[in-house]
This record gives C-alpha cells, structure tokens and sequence, in this order.
C-alpha cells in the first residue's frame, strides 16, 4: 500500500484545499479492511477521494483520506443480464474503453469522464435525457466496507435499505469497493452542436426534448443566441473525431479561456465577450460511440451550482434569470457562470 504524509489536497477547481495526516491509497478489501479496523481502535476517522472533481468539500479531510486510484478496472460482464462488474476507484474513462472492448457501454454519462465511478456514482452525478435518471439508477449491487471493517453487498434485494440509501451517500454509508451497473450494447451516436435564436428555442421546446434522446442548451447573458447540443444513436458510419474533437476543444477552452481572462481582468467588456462567445458556437456534428462523444476536455476553471427546477416552469426560470443579469448590468463573470444555466431534464 503506498502512504502519503501530510501533502496539500485541492479539488480540481482549487475552490476548496486541505491538508490530511496520511493519504493512502491501498491495493485490496483485505487491507482496506485493516485501515477501517485500526482506525476504530485508534479513533481516527476516514475520508474516501474519487477524482478531487467535486465542487463542495465533499473529500476534505484532517485525518485519514482513502484513494482507491489501485483498485481500478473491469472485473467481469454478465452478457446474458447485461450487468458490469467493477471495481469503484475506475475512472469513467478506462471504464467506457473497457467496457467498448467487450461490445458495451454505460447508458448514459455526465459531461466529463475523468470521475472514479464511485466518485461519480455516490454524488448524483447525472447526465441528459428525458427517459434517463442520475447515473445512480444504472447500480444494481454495492460492495460496500462498513465502519466496522464488515463487507457487506447490498442490492434491491440483499441489504435493501442500505442499497437505495447508498444510491447519493457521499460516501458516509462506508468505503464502496465495487459496483454492478446495468449496461447497454455498444452503439453508434450521432452528437450535433448548433446554434440558434433563444426565441426558436422557447417555440421548439417540448419538441427538442421529446425528439432527442439527449438534450441540453447553453445561455449566454446579453445575446440572441444560444448553443443546444443533443446526442441521437444512429445507423450512420462513423468518422474520426480528432478534427472535431479538436476544434471544440480549441473553441470551448482556448479561446473561452482567453475570454475569461479578459473578463477577469476588464469587467466591463463582459457583455462583448458574451456575445462574442454565443456567435462562436461551433454547428458541429460528430459520429462516434456514446462513451466518445458524452464527454467534453474541461481545461478553464469554474465553480458550478444546480437547481432542479420543475420542466413547466423551465422557460419562465431561465428568461427570469437572464432578465435578471441583464437588468442588473451584472459584470458577469463568464467562466464561473457558464453551466449555471445549462438545463437538465429528467423524466
Ligand atoms: C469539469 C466538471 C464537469 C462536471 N460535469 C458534471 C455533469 O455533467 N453532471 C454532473 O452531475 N456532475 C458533474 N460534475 C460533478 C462531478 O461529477 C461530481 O462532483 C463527482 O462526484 C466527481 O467524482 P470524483 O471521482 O471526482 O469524486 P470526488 O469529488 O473525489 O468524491 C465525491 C464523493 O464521493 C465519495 N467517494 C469517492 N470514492 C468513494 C468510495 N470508493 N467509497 C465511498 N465514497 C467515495 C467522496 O468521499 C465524496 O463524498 C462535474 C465536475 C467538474 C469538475
């Protein structure tokens, strides 16, 4: 097991920064097993740290912090159940790699792949979609290390209160080890990212959300325009991402971090540079596998809240928020901003 002593610990937006006695990153149950045992006779208490990528100080620890970053991969596939065996400390990325080798993938993902699952699983991290829940609704059996030290699984069945507790715990129900999803077969989708006229938007609502099998939009404060993005599985080859890939890379980190800055440092150039950033929305189309193309290259920094907001009252909230902004003259602040408003439907 490697031991780290006293190191300085930041999430990945740097918003929140600590330093743990020890930070250990053990190779099996067994000697997670021991940890929780001599903790508990020794009275220290245990945090457990996926990818550091939450914004709130969910991983902040004085004491003991857990990283399971060695027991990673695929364990096995039920092709018969279509139920993946995995251990928590995958990140999403090895898992949706892994997972394509043998024909499969997760049925829906968030915007970033660099999460551990359990990280990922045990938050509500959530992607789009009006038929899909948070990704938690793809577990079907836990794995889980109690304070005691006991092993315990949990599943709708086996341990039921504890299964669906587990679903958001944040890790306070125990050290989760490994988890059964539900999987779906590999397939081909289409992603198309376009822009159009906030108004086009509010006629077209409903359709876009019912048509789409994955559908989001950005606002931008001060102009007409905004971005929608959806995801649609396809019968059509698919191509190379790497250009594409690149260019939304370039557009949506390089350069909206070059505009960040500007805002940063000349607040009163924000209402241009919004503008500027809603006409360059790239109309771009990829074809690629689901695991591919859910996942978007997070280079400039931000801090993001979400609401759930009920659908009927969507339209109103977001015109209210924007209206707000704009009557305010709010120097806003782009890159803190830009996924306050992007909308997440559930079923
Ligand atoms: C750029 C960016 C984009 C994002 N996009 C989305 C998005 O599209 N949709 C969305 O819903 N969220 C999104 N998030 C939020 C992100 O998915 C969550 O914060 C997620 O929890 C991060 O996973 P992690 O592995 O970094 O977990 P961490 O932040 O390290 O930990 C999260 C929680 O899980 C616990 N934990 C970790 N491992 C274990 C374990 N093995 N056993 C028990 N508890 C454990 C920790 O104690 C902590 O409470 C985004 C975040 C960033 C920074």
């Amino acid at each position: 097991m490697l031991f780290m002593n006293q190191s300085l610990v930041k999430n990945w937006s740097e918003s929140v920064s600590f330093s743990p006695k020890e930070i250990l990153y053990p190779n099996s149950i067994h000697e997670i097993v021991e940890i929780v045992k001599l903790a508990n006779e020794q009275n220290r208490k245990i945090r457990m740290m996926g990818s550091k990528h939450s914004f709130s100080p969910l991983i902040t620890s004085t004491d003991l912090l857990i990283s399971l970053d060695r027991l990673q991969g695929l364990i096995n596939i039920d092709k018969v159940k279509q139920i993946a065996e995995i251990w928590a400390g995958t990140k999403l990325s090895t898992l949706g790699n892994e997972l394509a080798k043998q024909g499969y993938a997760q049925e829906n993902l968030g915007d970033i792949n660099v999460q551990s699952l359990a990280g990922a699983l045990l938050t509500g991290t959530h992607g789009t979609g009006n038929n899909f829940g948070i990704l938690s609704t793809q577990l079907e059996e836990v794995t889980v290390i109690l304070g005691t030290g006991e092993l315990v699984t949990c599943s709708r069945e086996i341990n039921s209160d504890l299964f669906h507790a587990i679903g958001v715990s944040f890790g306070l129900l125990g050290i989760v080890v490994k988890m059964k999803i539900r999987v779906i077969p590999l397939a081909t989708y289409e992603y198309k990212s376009k822009r159009i006229i906030v108004e086009e938007l509010k006629n077209n609502l409903e359709e876009l959300k019912t048509i789409n099998k994955h559908f989001e939009f950005y606002l931008f404060p001060y102009a007409k325009e905004i971005q929608i993005k959806t995801m649609n599985m396809t019968l059509k080859e698919s191509k190379s991402l790497k250009w594409e890939k690149w260019k939304i890379s370039t557009l949506e980190n390089n350069l909206f971090f070059l505009m960040s800055e500007m805002v940063r440092l000349f607040p009163k150039l924000s209402r241009i540079v919004s503008r500027i950033s809603a006409k360059s929305v790239p109309n771009s189309i990829m074809i690629g596998y689901s695991h591919e193309l859910f996942s978007t290259e997070r280079k400039v920094k931000f801090n993001e809240m979400e609401y759930n907001i009920p659908k009927e009252y969507m339209v109103e909230a977001f015109t209210r928020i924007i209206d707000v902004i704009e009557k305010q003259k709010y120097k806003f602040i782009f890159q803190l901003n830009v996924d306050l408003l992007k909308v997440i439907i559930f079923g």
